[in-house]
């Protein structure tokens, strides 16, 4: 396969499951296959595995297993949290997102609006970022529900999610947050925040595709969930169905690996995202990085290139995987909607890429990956690109 050896900085799409996550399923896919519902004893061992996995996952976000509930991802969490709670409080009918959410919360705030709900979308910058000052007047006594992402996965933009819990609470609403792109990327302590509901994804942060968690603060927010489906009790009910044992033991597993390397990861992703837009922006000084001034994600870079539409820039650079945007919106020839909301020119929207370093990202990777978007774009432009161009 041609794309083996390409180096892949797609990391916002998905990881790589880490080699001790394939090893810590994979008993559980074969040998200890027993269900955790089951009484004897390998029901019981599949039991103990979700509970060290939850106890995992909470250790990583900064809260108490029981708070956990395993999902199949951020996608299922995110419509639980909007969908279960909407009917919640009778009195109360609005509910407050953000313009750059992910269509995870969208797609069912827009269900909703058509159920009779009244939608508010916040407004953000040119950086993705949420005003505030906005915020504190679109958020009021009529809101049930505030759901702003943690941090963007087209741009990287991290939102001031504990300050819009804080309005959150002063009006009575809750709070509601999508933190799949947050959970080991950036340190996360919901402890001390004023989150009522957070929403995970395993395949962010090298662990299965196919599951996730909703952090649900406290009982009384739970007596108020709705389920979104019915059946057995799993979960505490709210997420019936035969647990996925090895997703969540390597979601687990992940967390805690997560959980050792993140310290370091930091800085080390950050400096290569730097060293790479250096690199683009010296040999192409018309290179825009979008949200470049505010407090992103280490690994995210989000550049136009204008001019040069992004689907051939993305399809031109065969050495290298980024994305035309978003990938969970893949297949949707529709311009950016977080680029849209956050009023860029055309040419601007036209032309961005997304490129997300991870973990295994290397220094040789960059250099190679600014070489060949060099290389593609000014090929795009019509410009001879000098092979001493780049170190
Ligand atoms: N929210 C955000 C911010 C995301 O980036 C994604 C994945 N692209 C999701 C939700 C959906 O996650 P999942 O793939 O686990 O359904």
């Amino acid at each position: 396969m041609s794309s083996a050896r390409a180096v892949y900085l797609d990391h916002n799409a998905t990881t790589p499951c880490a080699p001790e996550v394939v090893a810590a399923m994979a008993p559980f896919l074969s040998e200890a296959f027993g269900n955790a519902g089951s009484p004897h004893s390998m029901g019981r061992a599949a039991a103990a595995a979700i509970a060290g996995a939850r106890e995992a996952v909470a250790s990583l976000a900064g809260c108490r297993p029981g708070q956990i509930i395993f999902t199949s991802g951020a996608t299922e969490s995110n419509n639980m949290a909007l969908l279960g709670l909407a009917r919640s409080r009778p009195e109360r009918h609005k509910i407050v997102v953000c313009s750059v959410e992910h269509k995870s919360v969208l797609a069912p705030a827009e269900y909703l609006a058509d159920q009779g709900f009244e939608i508010v979308k916040l407004p953000v910058d040119h950086n993705a970022l949420i005003n505030l000052a906005a915020a504190a007047e679109l958020v009021d006594e009529e809101t049930l529900l505030v759901s702003v992402q943690g941090a963007n996965n087209e741009v990287g933009t991290v939102q001031p999610v504990a300050q819009l819990g804080e309005l959150a609470r002063a009006r009575g609403a809750m709070m509601h947050t999508d933190s799949a792109q947050v959970l080991g990327k950036i340190p996360l302590d919901l402890s001390g925040m004023p989150v009522d509901l957070a929403s995970f994804s395993a395949h962010k942060l090298y662990g299965p595709k196919g599951v996730g968690a909703l952090y649900v603060r406290s009982a009384e927010i739970r007596s108020r969930l709705m389920p979104l489906q019915f059946g057995g009790g799993q979960e505490d009910g709210l997420r019936p169905g035969t647990h996925n044992v090895a997703a969540i033991v390597g979601f687990g597993a992940a967390c805690v690996l997560t959980e050792g390397s993140l310290s370091a990861d930091i800085p080390r992703i950050t400096r290569l995202r730097d060293m790479l837009e250096t690199l683009i922006c010296t040999s192409m000084p018309s290179t825009f990085i979008n949200a470049r001034s505010v407090w992103r994600l280490p690994g995210t870079s989000s550049m136009s290139f204008p001019g040069v539409p992004s689907d051939l820039v993305v399809a031109t650079v065969q050495k290298v995987q980024v994305s035309d945007g978003s990938a969970c919106s893949s297949g949707s020839p529709a311009p950016s909607h977080v680029l849209r909301a956050m009023m860029l020119e055309e040419t601007r929207i036209d032309s961005a890429i997304r490129v997300s370093l991870g973990r295994g990202t290397t220094r040789t990777e960059v250099s190679l990956a600014a070489a060949e978007l060099t290389a593609a774009v000014s090929r795009a432009l019509g410009l001879a690109v000098s092979s001493q161009a780049l170190p």
